[in-house]
Formats: structure tokens, sequence, C-alpha cells
């Protein structure tokens, strides 16, 4: 446990004891205040992956804030905010065309059902007003993001939040949703027809756009979607003429193993939200990647997005985004995604795989979970309130690692996990460390 006293502090912290003071980082490690080193296995919340003190990052924010620090977006753009936007989306991947930038997932989130609902409206279908989420899926914590995820216990306390726009649909999370005996195949066919039935319940006209995390992350611990998926519900989004958005905040920019995770699933959102890993930690900053249909659509009606942040595209946010870029493709970081990875899941099947209490492990590149359970056979939850997760966290922590606690429905059978989601640069030796620590505290 942490070996310095107990503090009193001002800060509305969001737990109800303050936590210690991280006084520094280097590499893959974060240095408490007494000197004590830990081993950053969730990169913050899989926001640092170039790990913590990168020389280039830390120059490219010096400069960008000797130069210019700050100018409104009411009055003018600025170098790095377009050389950032040139450089996500000036080859249009998947088709996405235009760039909007904020400061955070919760924003992006938000900027990202705004600009849905400006889209229909510019179209001449202003009865497009739902939007249909996941359960146990997380979207953000201000309310317009809070009401699309389907985070249960977030939820609860903000009741009734936005609803009636938001409405949500089973998760492909396999270990839970896939039943006994049905294949893959199968499991994607009844998940369509779960969506396509709530259009009907909602009346396909009404509603804006689907939400969905590519990988599930914070509340549901690293859900990869079984193949096809995408492609099945991007279907049922087309045949009644609602966008799809795919949040990849958490799991995106390079986390696994491709810049966007959507490309290995074999479909292109029509509004995308990225943070996290895009300033890499080093400034709070966040994106929505526009498709071309989006953007013309309100090009050629009212003529701009009608949303705007004071800190909106800040100049030196935007260079340390570029900065991570051009780190992330130089050092070719990408494929040690891959391989450590790799390298992370075969540690956590050898560890875990025969593990009581574990009973799936998942995920991709470096964004991977454990699912904690009472028992393997069973898959329900060890103990209901699902406080295991932070018990792990603490009992990590102890051991100098910093692992990232996802806790996520309130129904008592699932939603107690572990995710890690270490720094890109991490060293063979360091992935073993992780294991090696998670399984001391497990
Ligand atoms: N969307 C997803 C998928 C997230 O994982 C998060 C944060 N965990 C958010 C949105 C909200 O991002 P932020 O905390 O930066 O507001």
């Amino acid at each position: 446990m942490n070996a310095l006293p107990p503090r009193t502090s001002r800060i509305m912290h969001r737990g109800a004891v303050p936590p210690p003071i991280a006084v520094g980082g280097h590499g893959v490690w974060l240095v408490e205040q007494g000197g004590r080193e830990i081993l950053d296995a969730s990169g913050g919340a899989a926001v640092s992956c170039l790990g913590h003190g990168h020389p280039r990052v830390i120059e490219a924010i010096k400069r960008q804030a000797e130069t210019l620090a700050y100018a409104h977006t009411g009055f003018f753009s600025s170098e790095p905010a377009e050389a950032l936007a040139e450089n996500l989306v000036g080859h249009e991947p998947g088709g996405l065309a235009a760039v909007y930038f904020v400061s955070g997932g919760s924003e992006a989130v938000e900027a990202a059902l705004k600009l849905a609902r400006q889209y229909v409206l510019e179209i001449g279908q202003p009865r497009r007003t739902h939007f249909i989420a996941r359960r146990q899926s997380y979207h953000g914590n201000t309310l317009g993001a809070l009401s699309a995820g389907g985070n249960a216990w977030r939820r609860e306390p903000y009741a009734p939040l936005l609803s009636p726009a938001f409405s949500h649909v089973s998760p492909p999370l396999a270990y839970h949703e896939q039943r006994p005996g049905e294949d893959e195949a199968g499991f994607v066919a009844r998940l369509a027809a779960e969506l396509e039935a709530e259009f009907q319940r909602l009346g396909p006209d009404t509603v804006a756009a689907f939400v969905a995390e590519t990988v599930g992350g914070a509340t549901a611990g690293c859900v990869t979607a079984p193949a096809g998926y995408y492609r099945a519900m991007r279907e049922v989004c087309d045949r009644h003429g609602a966008l799809l958005i795919l949040d990849e905040v958490m799991c995106g920019m390079g986390r696994t193993g491709t810049l966007h995770a959507w490309e290995q699933e074999g479909v292109s959102p029509d509004i995308q939200t990225v943070a996290k890993g895009l300033g890499g930690g080093y400034q709070p900053i966040g994106a929505v990647l526009v498709s071309r249909k989006v953007r013309d659509a309100i090009a050629a009606g009212t003529g701009a997005f009608q949303h705007g942040h004071t800190y909106l595209a800040h100049p030196t946010a935007c260079a340390a985004a570029l900065a991570v870029q051009t780190v992330l493709r130089e050092e070719n970081l990408l494929a040690n995604v891959v391989a450590m990875g790799e390298r992370l899941e075969q540690g956590l099947v050898e560890r875990f795989g025969n593990h009581r209490h574990v009973g799936d492990i998942r995920g991709r590149g470096l964004f991977r979970a454990i699912e904690l359970v009472a028992d393997r056979g069973g898959k329900a939850a060890f103990e209901p309130g699902h406080k295991l997760h932070l018990r792990i966290k603490q009992e990590a922590f102890a051991r100098g690692l910093a692992c990232y606690p996802s806790g996520g429905t309130a129904d008592g059978v699932r939603g107690d996990h572990v995710l890690l989601a270490p720094p890109f640069i991490a060293s063979p030796a360091e992935i073993d460390l992780i294991v090696e620590r998670l399984g001391e505290a497990v």
C-alpha cells in the first residue's frame, strides 16, 4: 500500500480518500511522491500511448507554447490544428474527410451526437431524434454522453437522463451474450435482428444513429465483436438511413494495432470520435472525424456545425497530438502494439487460463482485459456490487502496478474486469512484469 501517510485535499476527488500524488514519469513508469515507481499498465486510462516524458512530444509542446499558445477559433485557425487535421483525414481514411477538434472524449461524443442531429435536419429528416446504443457501454460522463452509455451504475444516480432519446441493445460480448450451441454467424444474425427490432419499435424514420465503441472498453472489459458484426449492424443502419457513429475514444489511435479499430472490421463510420491516445496524455484533446457524406450535407445546408468550445483546436494540444502521430509512424509503434499485444495475451492465458476466478481473457493489441467471476463455470460476478476490480486495483498498486478497474452493470451478474492498456513502447520484459504483478495481485 502507499507508504506515505493519508492526506487531506481541497480537490473533490473521484474517491472518498485523496489519492497519492504523482510527481514524475519516464517511459512506462510513473513516480509517486516519496520516489516509489509504478509500472503504468493502463496508460492512465488507455491514454499514455508513448509513455511518459517523450522528448519529441515535450519539444513540440515547448515550441508551440513559445510561438502561439492560444487563438480563439472564432477568429483564427492555427498551423498545428491545420497540420493535425491534414494528418488525420488528409488521405480520407474510410471516407472520413473532416475533423472537429474538442478537448476530450465526452466532448467528442457530445459533438458527434449533435452533428448527427444537425445532419438529419440538413437532409430534411427532423423526425430522426433517437439514438440506439448498447448496454454495458461507456461514452463519457457529460449528460448526453452518459445517456448514450449503457452503464447501469453510472446512469442510475442521474436517471432519467436524456431519455427517451437513447435506447440500448445487447453488446457483442460473446462470453455473456452468445448462447450455448450458437455459432458466431448465428450470434451476429441475432444481434442484427435485435437492432432491426429496435428500429421497428422506435419507428425506423425516427433514428438518427447507432452508437457503439468499436472495441468496448471502460465498462465491458475490452469487448471485441465477432467477425461480421459491424458489417451486419451497418447493413441495418443503411437499410433505415441511420448513421453509424463509432466511439474510438478508448480503443482508437493505434491501441488495437491499427490506427482505427474499425479498419479490422470491414466497415467505416459516418462519424467517429477519438481522444485519449490522440494527445497521448501530454495535452487534453479529442476529435470528431466526419465522413464526406455528413460534411457535404452540412456544407450544402447551414454551412457550419452549430457548436463550439472555447478550447477547441488548442494550438499546443494540436502540436502535441501531431508529434504523437509522427512518433507512432516514425518509430513503427503499431507493429510493437501487435507484437506486445500477442505477448500480453499469451502471458495472461498462461497465468490465468485455469484460474478459478478468471472467466474470460479478451481484447486486441495492447487493449486486454480479464473478467473476474465467482466460478469459471457460472460466469456470475465474484460478488454483487462489483467491488472486486477495485480491490485488485489496490492490491496491484501496492505491488507497483497501475491497472484499470472496469465495472459495468448493476445486475450482480457481470461487470468485474481488470483492464490493461500499457504504452505502445512497452518492452517484452515490461509486459512480462505486468503479468507477474497482476498475477500476484489477483
Ligand atoms: N468514450 C469512450 C469509449 C471512453 O472510453 C471514454 C472515457 N473512458 C469517453 C468516451 C469519455 O472520455 P473523457 O473521459 O475524455 O471525457
